[in-house]
């Protein structure tokens, strides 16, 4: 039996199915470009001799339909005849429940209903969540489907955190707060650190730090999300690979009288071409790394931005805890960029932060500890993987209704 994860975005599919038992990997993929001409889709799987096996196939794909169609289609060859496993349940990643989800939903209309009442708060983002949910429960009719939200982990903030200095009736009338995104990935490298410690995550305060193309931070007191970095939309706290992060509210007024651009124009360039690109012109913290060793300028500012961001959030959260059991580096970059890891932390050893620079340098895979002997606070690096919690909330989701019904 397996459980399938869909993370289904405006022009793109990511798909994961696991084996029930273990929650081990047996087949992933990602289409691209749904709209087009040439649709993409790279299909791997585990065969019975226990190497992964890959299928890339480009058609016309018009929308979600077609594609999870696609997919079913090329999962199914893949499999080369051989009888289709049971589906024990499908979870789908949803980027906004608002305050109606403080925790993963069973999908019946009613949960559809809300999910899709919540558009307006995350129009770039639920629409495409939507289309991938109706065409999943349509496909395959008599499975559970669950939605598991990007925000639910952040609704354990307190008010003091989530409000706006704004008045009121803005959060009253337009739900206007800060929710908080990221979540499944700081709940799972939260309970990643719990396992690797032998404590119970609700002994624990981290700091977890997810730095990828979008970036955030969250403080975790004794589990449980007390602040995180981005806000109303991901578009708040870190420097992130296109998107601005924190800004002085008046420059969306002065840049629009100044240029005459309608907002909605730059609420795009604030999304899309922002953050790193918009400093040096390019996104990929790898290309950005190598362009700032051969000696340009923008590029070491960029690079300078990004970790001097981090380690203001790391002081605001040391702050907001006020004691701090480990610091969490994860994300594209939080794995693999020692000079992120190593920048972010500069400074910081009055906080007992302190990085054991060659442990930072060699990390093998896995979980690896880089703090340096003197310090006091335990700094991890943990490979996140969002669709495998997805898949671990989807099942412990059924068994809890299950319990509750029997
Ligand atoms: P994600 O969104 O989590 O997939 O992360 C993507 C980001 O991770 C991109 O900016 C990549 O350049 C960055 N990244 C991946 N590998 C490395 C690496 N070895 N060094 C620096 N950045 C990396």
């Amino acid at each position: 039996m397996r459980v399938i994860v869909v993370n289904s975005g405006s022009s793109s599919i990511k798909y994961e199915a696991f084996e029930l038992e273990g929650l081990s990997a047996a087949a992933k993929g990602l289409l691209e470009r749904i709209g087009t001409q040439d649709s993409r889709l790279k299909h791997r799987w585990l065969s019975p001799s226990g190497g992964w096996e890959e299928i890339v196939e480009t058609r016309p794909v018009a929308d979600h339909r077609e594609g999870l169609s696609f997919i079913l289609e090329v999962s199914s060859r893949a499999r080369s005849g051989s009888a289709p496993p049971e589906i024990f349940a499908v979870g789908h990643r949803v980027v906004h429940g608002g305050e109606k989800f403080r925790e993963p939903a069973i999908i019946d209309d009613a949960a559809l209903g809300t999910i899709e009442e919540l558009i307006p708060l995350a129009p770039l983002h639920n629409p495409a969540n939507v289309a991938g949910i109706k065409v999943m429960r349509e496909l395959l009719p008599h499975v559970p489907q669950v939605a598991i939200f990007d925000t639910a982990f952040h609704q354990t903030m307190p008010p003091r955190a989530f409000h706006y200095a704004l008045p009121y009736d803005f959060y009253q009338s337009y739900g206007v707060r800060r929710y908080g995104f990221h979540g499944s990935s700081h709940c799972y490298v939260a309970k990643e650190a719990a396992r690797h410690l032998g404590v119970r995550q609700e002994h624990l305060n981290l700091i977890t730090l997810h730095l990828g193309n979008g970036a955030s931070a969250t403080a975790i007191e004794k589990g449980k999300s007390v602040d995180t970095s981005m806000g109303m939309t991901p578009l708040e706290g870190l420097v992130m690979g296109t998107r601005c992060g924190d800004l002085d509210p008046a420059v969306h007024f002065y840049v629009q009288k100044r240029t005459g651009r309608p907002f909605q124009e730059i609420e795009g360039i604030l999304n899309k071409e922002s953050g790193l690109k918009g400093i040096c012109g390019v996104n990929d913290m790898r290309e950005i790394e190598s362009r700032a060793d051969g000696g340009n300028a923008r590029a070491e500012l960029a690079v300078d931005m990004f970790c001097y961001r981090v380690r203001k959030y790391i002081g605001a959260y040391f702050a907001v805890l006020g004691s701090v059991d480990a610091v969490i580096f994860t994300g594209g970059i939080g794995e693999n960029s020692a000079v992120v890891r190593a920048r972010s932390c500069e400074g910081l050893s009055a906080l007992g932060i302190a990085l054991d620079e060659q442990r930072n340098k060699v990390i093998a895979g896995g979980i690896a500890e880089i703090q340096a002997e003197e310090g006091r606070v335990k700094i991890l690096v943990i490979p996140t993987d969002e669709e495998r919690e997805i898949a671990q909330q989807t099942v412990d989701t059924i068994e809890r209704v299950k319990g509750r019904d029997r």
